[in-house]
């Protein structure tokens, strides 16, 4: 343990929103306490060439389900039909503790080889199994926010009996205890009431007030699909509870605010995106499972305008991969999409540095660690992933040009490989496939 070097071109997200191109540059980290002591430009003419390697800041994935992992690719549905025949039974299965186990390390191991170091996730309705969940996140050492998902309704869909509104409180209590900023801060307990459709105001309203007394994150989704932002409001309306659309469900409960992640977030009227901004919650854009689930298309720029924070998720299974490459790809396609369903095609297309910096500092700002991780600093914890090129990496690529090299690693992945991932100075193991 001691000092440790590594070479290559380095891809650095700035406080700015741009991303700083280090050719030749280095980072030296301390593997004792995992931070950065430095990052530069290396002069000395020792290195051999590093031209092929690229290193970058860990990934940040906002938006995840656990025990949905072997359901990728399960397709036909939109969501409530695809939750009700593919994912709830899956979800089930999470009872069996052996099984959430495998399927946990599937999934955290995963992430990891496509260079996310933090990513936050929903776990099952289950306790033990959300226990198992963070058991193997704290053995594999990657940063995770990871929740219980809370429903108490009954959604006749759930092919099993569900916890009352207090259990559920409970449970998320009991977790968060034993496992909120653990594993040297590495591990966070996030509040998770799955989404209005499967929470009664009464558990949406507890947990916003034992969330936010404890200063914990929620995460929800929001306004994912036309029949879904149907079905919630038919259903309040019945239970007489007086709102004009489903964020003002979340702002009644005050499940609304500044640690709040709101998922999805497609189907949103002005009024509500003003309500979203002024009570600080963020907004997750998850564009490969808006199009595998026929969800639709996020106003990535028009959300902007309201200068609401956004980050992205991968949502796997409703994504079909953990990739932030991928989900970096999908953002950029969706944005051309709205840009075709508008006759005048109003807003430039998102680039690839700014998707990049959205998935590293970005997604850190949204979680408060910005200060920690994000981005490749001094004093920062080395969250480091090393990107070795292929021959074929360099054909059309600029190699002096920072949005250049993104596009490859966004649309040509065949062209690299993700070599090694380190969290906090410590390389972590790849490898999960178990005999
Ligand atoms: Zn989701």
């Amino acid at each position: 343990m001691g000092k440790k070097e590594l070479f290559g071109t380095i891809l650095n997200p700035t406080k700015n929103g741009s991303v700083e191109l280090i050719k030749n540059g280095f980072v030296e980290f301390d593997e004792k306490t995992g931070k950065i002591l430095k990052v530069g430009k290396t002069n000395s003419k020792t290195v051999k060439s590093t031209e092929n390697v690229f290193i970058i800041p860990g990934m940040v994935d906002l938006h995840s389900h656990i025990p949905q992992l072997p359901g990728v690719g399960k397709n036909a549905d939109e969501l409530l039909p695809w939750l009700k025949n593919h994912i709830f039974p899956l979800e089930v299965r999470f009872s069996q503790l052996d099984y959430a186990e495998k399927v946990s390390r599937f999934f955290f191991k995963e992430a990891l080889r496509f260079g996310t170091t933090t990513i936050v996730a929903y776990a099952s309705v289950h306790k033990e199994a959300t226990d198992v969940a963070f058991e193997v996140a704290k053995e594999i050492g990657i940063r995770a926010f990871i929740g219980k998902v809370m429903m108490d309704r009954d959604m006749k869909r759930y092919p099993e009996e569900l916890p009352l509104m207090s259990r559920n409180i409970k449970d998320s209590i009991d977790l968060a205890k034993k496992w909120h900023n653990s594993n040297q801060g590495r591990l966070q307990y996030i509040f998770t009431p799955r989404f209005a459709a499967s929470c009664t105001m009464k558990l949406l309203e507890k947990t916003a007030k034992v969330a936010k007394e404890g200063g914990f994150y929620i995460q929800t989704h929001l306004a994912e699909n036309q029949s879904e932002v149907k079905f919630i409001k038919s259903l309040f309306e019945r239970e007489r509870h007086r709102v004009p659309t489903n964020t003002h469900i979340f702002k009644k409960s005050d499940i609304l605010g500044e640690k709040t992640l709101l998922a999805h977030c497609l189907y949103l009227s002005p009024p509500e995106l003003q309500l979203i901004k002024e009570s600080g919650s963020k907004i997750i854009h998850c564009p490969t499972s808006n199009i595998f689930l026929q969800s639709g298309f996020m106003p990535y720029r028009r959300y902007e305008t309201y200068e609401i924070p956004i980050g992205l998720g991968t949502d796997v299974a409703g994504g079909y991969t953990l990739s932030m490459f991928n989900c970096m790809r999908d953002a950029i396609e969706t944005s051309k999409i709205v840009n075709l369903l508008n006759d005048n095609r109003p807003y430039p297309i998102l680039q690839p540095t700014e998707v990049f910096w959205v998935s590293t500092l970005g997604g850190a700002k949204i979680l408060q660690l910005d200060e920690k991780i994000g981005s490749i600093e001094e004093n920062k914890d080395a969250d480091l992933v090393v990107i070795k090129a292929k021959p074929s990496f360099s054909f059309y690529c600029n190699m002096d040009d920072a949005n250049s090299i993104l596009q490859n690693f966004i649309y040509l992945p065949t062209t690299y490989n993700i070599e090694k991932v380190f969290i906090a100075g410590k390389e972590i193991d790849l490898n999960y496939e178990q005999n």
